[in-house]
């Protein structure tokens, strides 16, 4: 283990979750603890952070970390190895494989939590010097669409808006983004905008999310229908003489030929209506809003590019702004929210399959020009293959060496289990990561090399606004962890390129970075911080947000794109996009009747590698669930907090059912965060169809055809423990971070008997077990030194949990503190709605009952609830709603 740190004072920082970005300042403990706490100097948060981001210091244990390069062995362990024998395994091994197999046979899987510099010097490498173009991010899952969209309307991957644009708006639309629980810090500007200055939210969206139940407008569009709502929503801007044909004229080509295919995708209102399964009312009165106000924003999100329409539907969306001419302007215009951190950066470097470098493709004058500054004569001259082609041919054998770094592709890809299978075939699998164990590592990686955590990496991210941040190390990372960088510049002069990866420090890397994008850049390409190319190690240690476009001469200012025109494309004009007309790749059938709905919560990220170890946000949601609507339940037979069977034609996970009138009928929903380190079976990437969009490449993860049936079992409950636990087969169970351990939600139709077998073969040899068996439950208490080491409790499925108290001898014998603290666990189990005050959804549903709550305020004042971040504001108001609204159900995991 690492020496404590010397605690430093205060660092600012940039969080490591969302796409908001937002600053922080951090205070380490001198341990390897830190409060964190939002910085009121940022632009993007202005001091608001969410339950995520304050929960951050609970987040930096050592424990579970990989901290030493380490090679597997033939029998499938892990040997320590030393950095030398490491790099010269990952030199050596892809060197050979590109002698033998050419340079397509290697690839890079990159991830939008890498830095700005990892991401470069991985891309340079590939792209540059091995000389193939497969290096993709598991960013083509989250904002590929976007992506395509941007550059076939813009000409470029051009966000053309700014976060004060939502201050300045009278009208978000937010399209397929549930905000309020996955960009909460903005949600909460939004949010302001509208108590302030009156602006209208209207929310689309499948689902009535939190963000849902702020809007003063909710559209529960049918999968799949945005296509024909936008394209509607043109013709009817076209047929009220909204449209602003200076614009149209001055900026834009193919308008009339887009208007005609929006015409024949939705004539009409009555038609539109049809086509995306709403009310000819409220999509009336949604075409009135936004023909009717000029400051418009609409901010679209996963629900929008995670589908084989994706770019479609970005394009049908961003046809109506420029037809308006609402782009560029304050308060309106296209605005695409980035889910993780550093997005925009890999974006920025060109750490995607269909990108070369800094916003250039692989035109023959894009490559001529980075290959002369990279002075890289093998550089990759057409693109790679995107995300899930690319395991689809580590599938097929002919990528036979993959390099992962710092995502876990064997949860989040399509198909997962399949690719996770493919994994095992591959002659060389390196995974450069945080953590000893996860999913992707645990599908045989050969060579794991220990990267830097947040907290210890150093260097810059860009958020959804094109606001590049410090993110500065306040920790000291453990002695063999090293920054990705670092890492791949070593391999990197391994394989004999040693003059193109000389970097001493991060702010070499950046300066490069930025030297390359305003490299022979005359103001035809957008991403331009050249300003930035001759920064100093101190002015890039003390550097402040900032925001691309930078003014020439290094003066640094705000700057929305294209109110004037001056897009990206030969004739400097925007193009309008006709899209395809609708129609969702697969249908449902009569096994597979539903749409299998996938995306976050509120307060987990990712695959829990880091959100998953703090107990304050395990409480708010703690195990794996799908959300299916009442009539649906009832005619399946679910029961709300019963489990359940979802499957698809690809895989099946069991998850608790919450039966939930917010969800539609004919659609389920389970979220994306649960692997096989914290589920017995609930990695719901196993279920997702591969369609992928033909011009992203983003997969489909919102409409794979599912069937759902109840699963029956006779007991449930949970353990407590300090260490890991394994489980009889069959059992079901969701791994969640308590205070002092962790917490296994159990399922099991084994017998109590059976528990009291298993229990006193599972906590420490040394405790002392003290336990009852009684009215069909079991309880049992693990006492070391008189103090609770762990605890189980299994009581029948169909009944509140009950806890047969222990006996009077063991309450004597080990004290009734230790007793008492079995009980506390129990009641720490329930569903917490706050999590920053640990307010349970309970107390805040009897306050409203009771009738002594009936506003956010009179909740604030009386349970402290939603005073502090803000998160949690919309669920608070939604139970409100909800209590005043009988015949719909919250759904419950309690
Ligand atoms: S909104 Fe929350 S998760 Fe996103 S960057 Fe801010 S603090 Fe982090």
């Amino acid at each position: 283990m690492t020496a404590p740190a010397p605690a430093r004072p205060e660092v600012r920082t940039t969080c490591p979750y969302c796409g908001v970005g937002c600053g922080l300042i951090v205070r380490g403990d001198g341990a390897r603890g830190a409060t964190v706490a939002g910085d009121p100097s940022h632009p993007a948060n202005f001091a608001r952070i969410c339950s995520k981001g304050s929960a951050l210091g609970e987040t930096l244990g050592e424990e579970g970390r990989l901290l030493h390069p380490m090679l597997r062995r033939p029998d499938g362990t892990l040997e320590r190895i030393s950095w030398d024998s490491a790099l010269d395994r990952v030199a050596d091994g892809l060197g050979k494989i590109v002698a033998r197999h050419g340079p397509d046979a290697v690839a890079f899987y990159l991830s939008g939590q890498l830095l700005t510099e990892d991401y470069y010097a991985a891309n340079k490498l590939m792209k540059g010097f091995i000389g193939s173009a497969n290096v993709d991010t598991n960013s083509r899952l989250c904002m590929a669409s976007s992506v395509a969209g941007h550059r076939r309307a813009f000409g470029a991957d051009t966000v053309p808006g700014v976060y004060a644009d939502l201050d300045e708006a009278d009208l978000i639309v937010l399209v397929g983004s549930n905000a309020a629980w996955c960009h909460p810090v903005l949600f909460q500007r939004m949010l302001l905008n509208k108590g302030l200055r009156g602006a209208r939210l209207v929310a689309i969206d499948p689902r009535r999310t939190a963000t849902a139940e702020e809007a003063d407008l909710f559209l529960p569009i049918a999968p799949g229908g945005d296509t024909a709502l936008f394209c509607g929503l043109l013709v009817y801007l076209a047929e009220t003489h909204a449209l602003d044909y200076q614009y149209i004229d001055a900026h834009t080509t193919g308008f009339e030929n887009t208007l005609a295919r929006a015409r024949s995708v939705a004539p009409d209102l009555a038609a539109t209506a049809r086509a995306s399964g709403l009310s000819a009312a409220d999509t009336a009165r949604f075409f009135e809003l936004f023909g009717a106000t000029e400051r418009v924003v609409t901010c679209y999100s996963q629900g929008v590019n995670q589908s084989a329409q994706g770019t479609d539907k970005v394009n049908a969306i961003m046809n109506c702004h420029l037809a308006t001419g609402r782009i560029g302007r304050p308060g309106m215009g296209p605005f695409s929210l980035t889910g993780q951190p550093n997005a925009m950066g890999g974006r920025e470097v060109g750490g995607l399959a269909n990108q070369l470098a800094a916003h250039m493709g692989f035109s023959p004058p894009d490559v001529d020009r980075v290959r002369r500054f990279w002075n890289a004569p093998r550089i990759a001259n057409r693109e790679g293959l995107k995300a899930v082609q690319m395991f689809e041919a580590v599938a097929r054998g002919e990528i036979k060496a993959l390099w992962v770094m710092a995502t876990n592709p064997a949860v989040s890809l399509p198909r997962a289990g399949a690719m996770r299978k493919a994994l095992e075939s591959l002659d060389l699998f390196v995974v450069s990561e945080n953590v000893l164990s996860n999913d992707t590592v645990n599908a045989g990686a050969h060579l794991l090399l220990p990267a830097a955590a947040w907290g210890e990496k150093d260097g810059t991210v860009t958020n959804s606004e094109r606001r590049i941040s410090r993110q500065r190390a306040f920790l000291p990372p453990p002695e063999e962890v090293k920054p990705d960088w670092w890492i791949v510049s070593k391999v990197a002069r391994r394989m004999g390129f040693a003059d193109a990866f000389g970097y001493a420090r991060a702010a070499d890397v950046f300066r490069e970075h930025a030297a390359l994008s305003a490299f022979e850049n005359d103001g035809t390409r957008d991403f331009d911080i050249g300003a930035l190319a001759t920064i100093s190690d101190a002015d890039y240690e003390a550097l402040k947000p900032v925001q691309w476009p930078l003014r020439a001469g290094g003066e640094l200012t705000e700057r929305r794109f294209f109110a004037q025109g001056g897009f990206f494309t030969p004739d400097r004009k925007a193009k309008f996009v006709a899209p395809e007309p609708p129609a969702l790749k697969e249908p449902t059938s009569a096994r597979y009747p539903f749409r299998l709905n996938t995306g976050r919560i509120r307060d987990q990220w990712h695959t829990m590698t880091r959100s998953g170890r703090s107990p304050r946000l395990a409480m708010h949601i703690s195990e794996p669930f799908v959300e299916v609507h009442s009539a649906d339940a009832r005619r399946a037979g679910l029961a709300d907090g019963g489990f359940a069977r979802v499957a698809t034609a690809h895989g099946a996970c069991i998850v608790r059912v919450v039966v939930n009138d917010c969800q539609q009928r004919g659609s389920l929903f389970v979220p994306i965060h649960w692997s096989d380190e914290t589920a017995s079976c609930a990695r719901v990437g196993d279920l997702v169809a591969p369609h992928t969009d033909p011009h992203s490449g983003q997969p489909e993860a919102k409409a794979t055809p599912a069937a759902i049936a109840p699963v029956d079992f006779s007991l449930r409950g949970f353990t407590r423990t300090r260490h890991a636990l394994e489980f009889p087969q069959g059992t079901w169970w969701a791994r969640a971070a308590v205070a002092e351990g962790i917490e296994y939600r159990l399922a099991t139709s084994l017998g109590p008997l059976h528990w009291h077998d298993f229990a006193h073969r599972a906590f420490s040899p040394r405790a002392r077990l003290a336990d009852r068996l009684a009215d069909g439950t079991y309880s049992a208490g693990a006492f070391l030194d008189g103090e609770l080491y762990g605890c189980l409790c299994l009581g029948p499925a169909h009944k509140p949990l009950q806890f047969a108290a222990l006996s009077d001898d063991a309450l004597e014998e080990n004290g009734s503190r230790s007793a008492r603290r079995v009980d506390d666990s129990i009641r720490a189990g329930e569903a917490v709605v706050c999590a920053c005050f640990g307010i349970k959804l309970d107390a805040v549903r009897n306050a409203v009952a009771l009738g002594e709550a009936n506003t956010l305020a009179q909740i604030g004042r009386k349970l402290r609830a939603g005073t502090n971040c803000g998160s949690c504001l919309s669920e608070l108001k939604r139970l409100i709603v909800l209590a005043r609204r009988p015949q719909h159900t919250a759904g419950s995991l309690d």
